[in-house]
C-alpha cells in the first residue's frame, strides 16, 4: 500500500515513511491510494474474537511489507496490554437501541490511547531497526500530551517533549504528563497558553537546522498512524451489535475529525455503517459546513468539552479529498482559502455528498451539563462532558437508531469539574490509578521562548 498526499505534490509513500513524516512536504496529509475490502464473510468472522485479532485483520492491508504478520501481531499485543479491561473498548448500553462504547480504559483515560499506544510501540520497532533515533516535541492543550507521554515512556529509540501552557490544564491532566518516571520524557510548562505552545512547535519544525540535529518527528492527530488505529473499534462494536447482517450508525463527539474520519475510514472497507453523526460543542465549524455548505474559521470558545475546541479540524482535509474526486490541485485551492480568506464554500456536489454520509448537530454549555445530569438519573452513568456532547446530539437522531453507538471519548474522572458541577459527584478515578494524586510531580518550567526550548530539547535528549 502507497500513501499520497492529499494536496497532490509529495512523492508517494510507504506506511513506514508515512508514519515517521507526519505532514507532507506540500502540506497535505497522507492518506492511502485506495481503500482496502473487507468482504461480509470477513466482517462475521471478527464476532466473539479479541480485540487484538480484529485489530491485525482491519489494519494488515495498510501496513505493506513495513512489520511482518509476527511482528504487526507482536506490536498490537504489547499496544493494549496495559489497557484496564480485557475487552480493550467495551461496548455498554445506555437506552434501548442506544449504545456507549468505552474507549477510556487505556492508561491516561482518554480515547487517545488507543491510537498513541499503538504508535508508540510502531515507532520503536521501526527506528530500532534501522538504529535511528528520533525526538518527538508536542503541544498540547492536555489529553494528547499524556497519551504521549505514557506510550513513548521507557522505549529506546525516542526522547518525547510534551510542551502544555502552564497553569491551564487541569490537574489530572498535569499529573498524567508530570509523573511518569521514565528518564525518556519530559513535561515542558510554558509561560504561555495552547497557541504560544503551537506556535513553538511550528518554529521548531521551521528550523530545519535544528529538527534535522535532533532528528525531530511529531504524533499530533493528522499521523496517518493515528486514523488507522482508531478505525478497528468501529469494527469491533458493529459487529457486537450484530453487523454485517445488521447496520449501525455511530455519533461521534468531534475536534479534528479524527475520529469520525476513521469511521468513514471503516465504512469504506466494508463495514455497513448506516449514519456517521459529528456532534460539536459550541465550537461548531463542522456543523455549520453541513448546515450552510460554507466551511468558515470563527474564533476559539473555551469550552467543558475542551479536547474539542478547535477553530480548523484539521483531517477534514482527508475527507475533501474523497469528497472532491481525489484531486490535489482542488484541495490546494480550498486549503489556501482556508487560510488566506478564512473560509470556503463547497461545491454543490461536495455538499450533497458530504450530507449523504453524514449528519451533524452541536451541544451547547447548557445542554452538555443538563446531558450530565439526564445520562445519570436515566441510566445510572456518569459521563465525561465530550461524550455528553454526542449524546446530546444522537438523542436528536431517532431514525439513526438502527441502533446508534455514541463513542464515550474520556473517563468521567479526567474532567471531575465539569461532572461534578453537572450532577453534585465527583468521579473517582479507577482503582489502577487512585495514587495519581500522591505521585510524584517532574516538570520544567521554561519561558515561551523559542532559543530556550530548543536548548532544553538539545540539552536533555538521551
Ligand atoms: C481529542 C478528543 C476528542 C476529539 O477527537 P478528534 O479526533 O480530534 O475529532 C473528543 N473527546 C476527547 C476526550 C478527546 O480527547
Amino acid at each position: 500500500m502507497r500513501y499520497i498526499s492529499t494536496r497532490g505534490q509529495a512523492p508517494a509513500l510507504s506506511f513506514e515513511e508515512a508514519m515517521l513524516t507526519g505532514l507532507a512536504r506540500d502540506g497535505g496529509l497522507y492518506v492511502p491510494e485506495s481503500w482496502p475490502q473487507l468482504s461480509a464473510e470477513q466482517i462475521a468472522d471478527f464476532a466473539g474474537r479479541p480485540y487484538e485479532e480484529v485489530a491485525f485483520a482491519v489494519m494488515r492491508p495498510f501496513v505493506g511489507d513495513t512489520f511482518s504478520d509476527e511482528e504487526f501481531r507482536g506490536i498490537i499485543q504489547r499496544a493494549y496490554a496495559g489497557f484496564g479491561h480485557a475487552a480493550r473498548c467495551p461496548l455498554k448500553q445506555l437506552e434501548p437501541g442506544h449504545f456507549l462504547l468505552e474507549l477510556f480504559h487505556g492508561p491516561t483515560l482518554a480515547f487517545k490511547d488507543v491510537a498513541m499506544q499503538l504508535i508508540g510501540q510502531m515507532f520503536e520497532h521501526s527506528l530500532k531497526r534501522s538504529g535511528r533515533r528520533v525526538t518527538i516535541v508536542g503541544a498540547t492543550s492536555g489529553d494528547t500530551g499524556s497519551a504521549a507521554i505514557e506510550a513513548f515512556a521507557g522505549l529506546d529509540a525516542v526522547d518525547v517533549f510534551i510542551m502544555y501552557p502552564h497553569g491551564r490544564v487541569s490537574e489530572v491532566q498535569r499529573r498524567q504528563m508530570t509523573t511518569p518516571t521514565a528518564p525518556n520524557v519530559h513535561a515542558l510548562a510554558v509561560e504561555g497558553d495552547f497557541d504560544d505552545c503551537q506556535a513553538r512547535l511550528k518554529d521548531m519544525f521551521n528550523d530545519h537546522d535544528f529538527r534535522d540535529a535532533v532528528g525531530l518527528a511529531g504524533v499530533n492527530s493528522i499521523n496517518w498512524a493515528r486514523v488507522l488505529a482508531q478505525v478497528v473499534y468501529f469494527f469491533t462494536s458493529a459487529v457486537a451489535l450484530g453487523a454485517p447482517h445488521r447496520k449501525v450508525s455511530f455519533t461521534v463527539p468531534t475536534g479534528n475529525f479524527g475520529d469520525i474520519f476513521a469511521g468513514y475510514v471503516a465504512k469504506r472497507m466494508g463495514l455497513p455503517i448506516d449514519r456517521l453523526v459529528i456532534a460539536t460543542n459550541q465550537n461548531d465549524i463542522l456543523h455549520r459546513t453541513l448546515v450552510t455548505g460554507r466551511h468558515e474559521k470563527e474564533g476559539v470558545t473555551p469550552s467543558i468539552s475542551p479536547s474539542m475546541d478547535i477553530q480548523v479540524s484539521s483531517n477534514f482535509e482527508r475527507l475533501l479529498f474523497d469528497i472532491y474526486d481525489r484531486e490535489g490541485a482542488a484541495i490546494t485551492q480550498l486549503m489556501t482559502a482556508l487560510s488566506g480568506e478564512g473560509g470556503f464554500a463547497l461545491s454543490q456536489g461536495a455538499v450533497d455528498r458530504l450530507r449523504a454520509e453524514f449528519t451533524s448537530g452541536r451541544a451547547s454549555e447548557e445542554e452538555t451539563s443538563a446531558t450530565i445530569k439526564a445520562t445519570l438519573a436515566a441510566s445510572a452513568e456518569l459521563v465525561c462532558p465530550h461524550t455528553a456532547v454526542g449524546i446530546k446530539v444522537a438523542d436528536e437522531q431517532p431514525e439513526s437508531r438502527v441502533p446508534m453507538i455514541t463513542l464515550a471519548t474520556a473517563h468521567p474522572a479526567k474532567f471531575p469539574d465539569a461532572v461534578e458541577a453537572a450532577t453534585g459527584l465527583r468521579p473517582d478515578l479507577p482503582p489502577r490509578m487512585a495514587d495519581l494524586f500522591e505521585r510524584d510531580e517532574r516538570l520544567t518550567r521554561l519561558p515561551n521562548d523559542l532559543a530556550a526550548l530548543q536548548a532544553f530539547v538539545a540539552q536533555n535528549r538521551a
